[in-house]
């Protein structure tokens, strides 16, 4: 069985407040929310971080931005807007290593982000 918290959501071990799911890809609300809509895409393959990601990921992670797509859609932010955020390790500010991309609406955003 998987340490990894992301994958225990993915095998059900863990039963995360889902708002999409295909065969390659879960999101779902994260626990400690940084905007009015906090939401994060995950790869159901584990990886660790971005520096595993190797070329035959690259579909993969379209399929991620394009349930970003879908997501916004259905929450009614796509037009509003959103930002998408993926962190790598310490200096990124990574805490879970199974790579996500975070997916944040329904205020303004600030840049640079802090
Ligand atoms: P990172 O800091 O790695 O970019 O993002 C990890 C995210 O996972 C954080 O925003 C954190 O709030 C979220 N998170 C950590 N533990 C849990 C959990 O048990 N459930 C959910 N839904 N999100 C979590
Ligand atoms: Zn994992």
């Amino acid at each position: 069985m998987s340490e990894c918290l992301f994958c225990k959501m993915i095998s059900g071990e863990i039963a995360p407040d889902k708002v999409y799911e295909d065969d390659d890809v879960l999101a779902f609300r994260d626990i400690s929310p940084q905007a009015p809509h906090h939401v994060l895409v995950i790869p159901k393959e584990h990886i660790s971080t971005l520096n595993d990601l190797d070329a035959w990921h690259a579909p993969l992670l379209g399929k991620m931005y394009l349930a970003v797509k879908e997501i916004a859609k259905q929450a009614g932010v796509a037009e509003s807007g959103y930002r998408t955020v993926m962190n790598c390790n310490q200096d990124g500010g990574q805490t879970v290593y199974h790579i996500h991309l975070h997916m944040l609406a329904g205020r303004d955003m600030q840049w640079p982000p802090g």
